[in-house]
């Protein structure tokens, strides 16, 4: 049943300092920021919590700036704004793209880099490129600051390394050189869960080929195909590589597809990307 939205409360901070304390005299708060994804479970009801913190107000965790060799995004950044950031178009393309493909307009407009990340679907659209991009979560609270690789922030199905009353004050993405690729395989385009979401970097340095590829939507969490990468950096044999990535997910049959399939398409993306979209 729909949650009667009078029995909840909410509480707006105007500064990540009175957040923290907001958070520390309300022990199991919800952060809320574009409530995209809580909006879906208040709806259908099955939302335990009762008290939201509204970070919408917080409008410097809705930058996007470059410090040196990084991009820094804002946990509150949306995806219209990814879509429209200079910075983000330049270095990390395949972001932009993966926002491009999220939702439509309403959803690209209110969801946000930061709700995706701590959501933690396996199918979010986002989180491949930041395995693929080796991504760092800046994550804060009354405590202090720490920086978590992205690689190491899931624990299980949406399960992360969050701790109590922290919130996600960045992700910090590395100028990436080199080329990159994204790709989602959903019902349609537009308004579609990921069946297969896939993201991939590729650069030649001097000892051979780097690679780099996460894959959503074919395991508790999203991963990165560290054995595949590793196949295809030293041998180029892609029927191997297709069958080491096959032994790499754990996808399931669910309402949006099935583990054959999921495996199928898999591995055809990685030919397609080794094929046609390699440096
Ligand atoms: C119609 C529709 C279509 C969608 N299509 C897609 C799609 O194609 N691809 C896709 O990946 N997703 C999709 N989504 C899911 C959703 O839009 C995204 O996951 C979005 O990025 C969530 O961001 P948000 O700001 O709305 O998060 P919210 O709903 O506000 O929060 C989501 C979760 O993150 C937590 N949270 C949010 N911000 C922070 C923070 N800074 N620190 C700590 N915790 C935080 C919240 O407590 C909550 O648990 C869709 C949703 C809908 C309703």
């Amino acid at each position: 049943m729909r949650t009667a939205i009078s029995t909840l409360k909410l509480l707006e901070p105007n500064s990540l300092n009175q957040a923290f304390k907001i958070m520390e005299s309300h022990p199991g708060i919800t952060p809320m920021a574009g409530c995209t994804d809580l909006y879906v479970s208040l709806n259908f009801g099955t939302l335990r919590s009762t008290q939201f913190l509204n970070l919408w107000g917080l409008s410097d965790l809705k930058k996007i700036r470059i410090q040196g060799d990084l991009l820094s995004i804002g946990s509150l950044a949306t995806y219209t704004q990814i879509i429209h950031s200079t910075p983000v178009k330049k270095w990390i393309p395949m972001l932009v793209q993966a926002a491009h493909s999220i939702g439509g307009m309403q959803i690209q407009n209110r969801g946000t880099i930061g709700g995706n990340i701590a959501n933690g679907s396996p199918a979010g659209d986002t989180l491949p490129v930041l395995a693929a991009a080796e991504a760092v979560v800046i994550l804060a609270s009354s405590r202090g600051t720490r920086r978590v690789p992205f690689n190491s922030f899931y624990t299980g199905y949406r399960k992360t390394v969050m701790q109590q009353n922290e919130l996600i004050l960045s992700v910090e993405i590395p100028k990436l050189k080199g080329k990159q690729w994204f790709r989602k395989v959903g019902t349609r385009s537009a308004q579609a869960i990921s069946k297969i979401v896939m993201a991939a970097v590729s650069r030649k340095n001097a000892s051979g080929k780097n690679l780099r590829i996460g894959i959503g939507s074919v395991a508790p969490t999203v991963i990165r195909l560290y054995k595949t990468e590793e196949i295809l950096a030293q041998t180029g044999d892609i029927a191997e590589a297709q069958k080491t990535l096959c032994s790499e997910i754990q996808p399931i049959d669910d309402l949006r597809s099935t583990a054959y399939y999921r495996k199928t398409v898999a591995a055809n993306l990685l030919a397609e990307w080794w094929e046609k979209h390699l440096v």
